[in-house]
């Protein structure tokens, strides 16, 4: 495989833009390389600038749970062009989202439209302090909630991948107000609520947390955060910007029975446009302007191009009962790797909930940031060069997911794990774990 285009790409755009990339995750610093420059994509596949084909399993970091260009989606963003890219005026296609929304997420009564998964949880913090009158926000270690000041304190995602604890540009005010916790840890939960907890407006988590690989709530996890928040009054917010309409149509939400107060959307419900949203209980959502006093605007929020994307692929997703085969193709993708990593005898610890999941390179059991972090990135680095070299895309980062959409193929499955036991033994003869 030759990359010319894409280095000489690379090249070119680290003169006019930051490292060459839009987003600190498109870097390949990690796994040791530089970025593909992408040309096309079609169902499972990308294609590369020089004209290599992927079986992808990024899917744009999540959104396209139906696969590349999709044409119910394709359709839907033409037919709404046409008809103007945005008036900044309500539209009929807003309300029909907000519905949809609302219809499918079981604690969502009323929703807002934003533009990014970022506006959603800022916005979504900013509501919970209005409403509670208080400052302080628990969040979890290597859970990433978009680059929110007051959140981007020890969060995964690309500061997991660079190593980095936090950001210079956030003042100390600011970040002294969130505490992070180690996940699945609720005995350090209660610890702070049992000092503080009259002074916290909200715990937010991943209730599946998917941006430090893949890390699974343990039993009782979400519930015990669920008991915690209304004994102390503080509102539980669901980050579900990841497995919002991924896990189930309803989110982690339905699948673990648990009623947050407020709820964070992107990704899938922008079906591969920007989009955000941010929805629950009436009484609170009610107190955002103009009904209430807690202000957040948008000039693009709830665009139409966006919004005619977004409930094209809800309505896919509500109608065509995809998730069964989702968790089975996933299934078999998980058990593939596990098997492959066995046979050549390297050590992973591999998760998996519905299509998400993570090869984890330790030989310990991944159930928080600290464990995950025992990985052996550089194993991980040799991992996915290998991959790449066979034509399969993965996330360039040990802490990252996989994602299955619709569109892989039972084809495509067995080609990953015929590449998957080659790169496999690789690891062993060059890593020798
Ligand atoms: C991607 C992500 C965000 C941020 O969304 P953007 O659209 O990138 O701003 C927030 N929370 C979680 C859980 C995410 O995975």
């Amino acid at each position: 495989m030759a990359w010319e285009g894409s280095k000489k790409f690379y090249e070119e755009a680290c003169e006019v833009i930051p490292g060459g990339v839009n987003s600190p995750v498109r870097s390949a610093r990690a796994v040791g390389s530089t970025p593909l420059f992408i040309k096309e994509a079609r169902g499972s596949r990308i294609v590369d600038v020089d004209g290599n084909s992927y079986i992808d399993y990024v899917a744009s970091w999540g959104p396209l749970i139906l696969g590349h260009a999709h044409p119910r989606v394709v359709e839907a963003v033409k037919s709404a062009a046409e008809r103007g890219t945005s008036y900044g005026i309500p539209t009929e296609v807003e309300l029909r989202m907000a519905r949809m929304v609302v219809e499918m997420v079981p604690s969502i009564e009323m929703v807002r439209m934003v533009s990014s998964g970022t506006e959603a949880t800022m916005s979504a913090v900013r509501l919970a302090r209005g409403f509670t009158g208080r400052k302080k926000i628990i969040k979890f270690n290597g859970c990433y909630h978009g680059h929110v000041d007051s959140l981007l304190v020890r969060s995964g995602s690309g500061l997991a991948t660079l190593g980095i604890p936090g950001s210079p540009g956030i003042p100390d005010e600011v970040a002294q107000h969130t505490i992070s916790i180690p996940y699945n840890n609720l005995g350090a939960v209660r610890e702070v609520m049992e000092a503080t907890g009259r002074e916290v407006a909200a715990i937010i988590v991943e209730p599946v947390a998917a941006n430090m690989g893949v890390v699974v709530p343990e039993d009782g996890f979400l519930a015990g955060l669920r008991e915690l928040c209304t004994q102390y009054g503080a509102l539980l917010i669901f980050d579900e910007v990841i497995t919002g309409f991924r896990l189930a149509p309803g989110g982690a939400q339905q699948v673990y029975g648990i009623m947050p107060d407020l709820t964070c959307l992107g990704k899938i419900i922008g079906g591969g446009l920007p989009v955000g949203a941010y929805g629950g209980r009436r009484d609170i959502m009610a107190r955002m302007a103009p009904e209430g006093d807690v202000y957040q605007a948008g000039t693009l929020s709830g665009n139409p191009l966006a919004m005619s994307a977004g409930l094209a692929v809800l309505q896919v997703l509500r109608d065509e009962g995809l998730y069964e085969g989702l968790d089975s193709k996933a299934g078999y993708f998980s058990r593939g790797m596990a098997q492959a990593a066995e046979a050549a005898g390297v050590k992973v610890f591999q998760t998996r909930v519905g299509s998400i999941g993570c090869a984890f390179f330790t030989d310990r059991m991944v159930r928080d940031f600290e464990t995950a972090q025992s990985s052996d990135t550089q194993a991980y680095a040799v991992f996915f060069q290998e991959m790449l070299k066979r034509g399969v895309y993965l996330a360039p980062s040990q802490f990252e997911a996989f994602f299955i959409s619709a569109a892989h193929t039972a084809e495509d499955l067995d080609r990953t794990m015929e590449a998957a036991r080659h790169a496999f033994e690789r690891v062993k003869e060059l890593r020798g774990m």
